[in-house]
């Protein structure tokens, strides 16, 4: 707590006293004082800034670099935030190392950082009012800088985006190591072509470095060579691990790049239902209007009678795993287990996905979207399982008028475009939902994409 609140003193601090107009000053600190009251969303924020500076956010720094004029980066950092919300994390990481590295501070990058906060936390699951209430403070800010514009001046900072060295992998397979020598243990198996950051020369002949997926290690410079942009096609990681330190949440947070505008990929969690409940019924909304969708299953709920469902799921797209209990049986996330006791809980789902249906799951969701980073790691090497968040939270669970449902779950689509769709088969709002969803999706140009395509696009990061 200590930590965090020296976090956004700091913040603040640097804001309060880099301007040099005493008035601009007094009255950001009046708005400050209302922002202490949300004092924990920024913190959380700004506290993965803190610990993930050095892994993820410099993961992200691809793109969008700043552009020396601050009406020209505003309005790149809206199209990006409207086109892209998960996109936001890039443009955020860049502004925060210009705030941190730039002699000049200005205030009126702490209302684009807040901003940017502000999306990347509705994708993290925050509260969600919350996050609504500290938009009405960020858009009293902007009022404010619109009206005091002539005080706000801007330093431009240098391009971030040049300082990184990038490496390819040469060898057709290749070792990350713990540490700078062969007598070590192996993180991970890199292969030919992967794009990796060096970080430092850790010897002679070995780079500490960054890869794709985020994991931190070394690696032989013997069988790497310089990246040369165009050269080797590169992609960014689908999804990423971030750590909330507030309440030291590992959150998983997907990307949806892989999705053209208009597709969407259905998913359902938390079933199957009774036979002929819930989740027989989304059965029939699919098969009607020629749909697909994962079902992310929890193996707790299969037994004899919801056998023909999981069968069903399978034929419609796919029986993927949400886990055996949600997550663990007292309904606590996944970082309360062992490495050991998930996978022994997951690996008994897919199993019994895999007798019901003679087809191995491919797709695995964490439930909360909570998972540690070695945990997901260990179900991508140990049970081949993919994980796969989402772009497009209906919150179907907390509305439970169905036409209310329905309109919001439109206007997410619409204004995003396309996403991955998160809703969850066992409750009736969602089942009447679905049934409007689907007609629509159909009869307005999107496309469902099926499982198998998504796999195969996925494989592909
Ligand atoms: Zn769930």
């Amino acid at each position: 707590m200590v930590k965090k609140t020296l976090l956004i003193l700091t913040v603040l601090i640097f804001v309060f006293t880099v301007s040099a107009q005493n008035d601009f000053d007094n009255s950001l600190k009046v708005l400050g004082n209302k922002y202490s009251k949300l004092e924990n969303i920024s913190n959380e924020a700004y506290s993965i800034f803190d610990q993930q500076s050095e892994e993820y956010l410099t993961l992200y720094v691809e793109g969008h670099a700043l552009k020396n004029n601050i009406e020209q980066d505003k309005k790149e950092l809206t199209k990006i935030i409207e086109k892209d919300p998960v996109n936001t994390f890039d443009s955020l990481k860049n502004y925060f190392q210009a705030e941190t590295r730039s002699s000049a501070r200005n205030p009126k990058y702490f209302e684009d950082l807040i901003e940017l906060n502000l999306e990347l936390l509705s994708q993290t699951r925050s509260n969600y009012s919350e996050v609504q209430e500290f938009k009405q403070y960020i858009d009293k800010l902007k009022d404010y800088y619109k009206a005091n514009e002539k005080h706000v001046s801007y330093t431009p900072t240098r391009n971030l985006v040049r300082d990184q060295e990038e490496y390819v992998v040469t060898a057709s397979s290749l070792n990350l190591r713990s540490e700078p020598n062969t007598d070590c243990d192996v993180i991970s198996v890199l292969s030919e072509g992967e794009v990796v950051v060096k970080l430092s020369q850790a010897n002679e002949n070995w780079f500490k470095v960054r890869a794709k997926n985020g994991e931190i290690g070394y690696l032989h410079k013997g069988y790497l060579k310089s990246y040369v942009e165009g050269e080797t096609p590169k992609k960014k990681p689908y999804y990423i691990v971030m750590v909330g330190t507030n309440k030291n949440t590992p959150y998983m947070v997907q990307r949806d790049t892989f999705l053209k505008h208009g597709e969407i990929l259905v998913t359902f969690d938390d079933g199957p239902t009774n036979k002929d409940g819930n989740t027989s019924l989304v059965l029939d909304t699919l098969e009607d209007n020629n749909l697909s969708a994962i079902f992310f299953a929890l193996g707790s709920k299969i037994g004899s009678s919801t056998e023909s469902l999981i069968k069903r799921e399978a034929k419609l797209g796919e029986a993927g795993v949400h886990g055996y209990y949600h997550a663990t049986p007292s309904g606590k996330s996944l970082q309360y287990y062992s490495v050991g006791e998930m996978t022994a809980d997951i690996n008994k789902t897919k199993d019994k996905i895999f007798r019901l249906t003679n087809v191995s799951s491919t797709f695995f969701r964490p439930p909360y979207g909570v998972i540690k980073r070695d945990q997901l790691k260990a179900l991508e090497n140990n049970l081949g399982l993919m994980p796969l968040g989402w772009t497009i939270d209906t919150m179907d669970w907390s509305i439970k008028d169905p036409s209310e449902l329905t309109r919001k779950v439109k206007d997410m689509i619409s204004s995003r475009g396309k996403g991955v769709l998160l809703m969850h088969d066992i409750h009736n709002q969602s089942r009447i939902t679905f049934m409007n969803i689907a007609k629509w999706i159909n009869e307005n140009g999107y496309k469902v994409i099926t499982p198998e395509e998504a796999l195969k696009r996925l494989s592909d990061y």
